[in-house]
């Protein structure tokens, strides 16, 4: 089976990336894309218990594809959904660019 902290750091870098990078407003597209590919996670993601608590979260709170502004945040928000029940620390959802886009690599 994968290494879950592992394969959790890289999926999480990926996608922070990816909205960091994210047009400012998408259009149809870029956003019909970007939707797909979050809704595939809960599917597909192989860690299954990761997964199916993904689908509930995204259920509760589904993807602001719009731009990248909105998309960070949203994906911030829920890597705290997953901090918060590993027992990690809460990230600070302004420092989103500085961690994602701007800043150095930690
Ligand atoms: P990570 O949580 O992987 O974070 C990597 C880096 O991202 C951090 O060093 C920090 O710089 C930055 N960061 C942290 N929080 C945020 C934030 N909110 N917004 C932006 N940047 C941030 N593991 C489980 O054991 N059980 C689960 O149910 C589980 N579900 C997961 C679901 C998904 C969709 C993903 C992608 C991963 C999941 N993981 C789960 C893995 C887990 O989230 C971590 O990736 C793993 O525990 C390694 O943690 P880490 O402390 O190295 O940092």
């Amino acid at each position: 089976p994968p290494d879950v902290e592992q394969l959790g750091r890289a999926t999480w870098s990926f996608l922070h990336t990816t909205a960091a990078y994210y047009p400012e407003r998408a259009d149809p597209t870029q956003a019909r894309h970007m939707y797909s590919l979050l809704s595939a996670l809960p599917t597909l993601y192989p860690c299954s218990h990761c997964a199916s608590h993904l689908g509930e979260c995204m259920k509760r709170n589904p993807p602001d594809v719009s731009g990248r502004a909105a998309l960070s945040r949203w994906l911030c928000e829920r890597h705290n959904e997953v901090n918060v029940r590993l027992g990690k620390p809460s990230f600070d959802c302004n420092k989103t660019d500085e961690r994602w886009k701007d800043g150095p690599l930690d």
